[in-house]
């Protein structure tokens, strides 16, 4: 089906039931797919009037955005997309909105905060990726600053699950660690699955 009749579509969707944030979001979709960016912000805009829970509808609106050149908007909606998106447990929007972010060079949001006054002894992390207060791993596991928050942020058993899941990244990406790129991709799935990736 042609970009038109989508519109054409979804406009009738929204109109028909306009309570409904997938109609609006959907005409959104649409309307981006067109070029209509002016159109496709104020779509997204309905659907999180009505859902403001719909963390895809601020990726997508801050991409409209940024195609018109409204950086600081765009953060704007990437930084709220980002903490809603967390809240949900959501983590593929929120990684690539922070990643998004990151492109932008603009701060990104302290996800940890919610969590502060959980008291952690000695011996102990607040693990970034768990949530919960679990052992520290005795030293860190890299002689790097990487290797320091990871010993400072993630507990013992997030840190063996990816060392299990780290093996499979490897096999599966045909990850040549020798080569610095692949090291990097590495490194960057690493971060994401222990939930630090967004740390300085
Ligand atoms: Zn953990």
């Amino acid at each position: 089906m042609d970009v038109q009749a989508r519109i054409e579509q979804f406009r009738k969707m929204a109109n028909d039931d306009p309570n409904n944030e997938l109609g609006h979001f959907s005409l959104g979709r649409a309307y981006l797919d067109g070029g209509n960016y002016d159109g496709a912000i104020a779509a997204f805009q309905r659907a999180l009037d009505i859902n403001a829970n719909l963390s895809k509808a601020y990726q997508s609106m801050a991409f409209c955005l940024l195609r018109l050149e409204k950086k600081d908007l765009a953060i704007e909606q990437l930084t709220r997309g980002v903490k809603v998106a967390n809240d949900r447990g959501e983590m593929m929007p929120k990684n690539e909105m922070i990643a998004m972010l990151k492109e932008l060079g603009a701060p990104v949001p302290d996800l940890s905060k919610a969590q502060a006054n959980v008291p952690v002894s000695e011996g102990q992390v607040l693990c970034s990726r768990c949530g919960q207060v679990g052992p520290k791993l005795p030293s860190p596991p890299f002689r790097n600053k990487q290797g320091q928050l990871i010993q400072d942020k993630v507990c013992q058993p997030c840190w063996k699950e990816w060392m299990a899941m780290g093996t499979k990244v490897i096999n599966e990406l045909r990850l040549p660690l020798a080569d610095p790129a692949a090291q990097r991709i590495f490194d960057q799935h690493m971060m994401e699955f222990l939930n630090l990736a967004g740390t300085p």
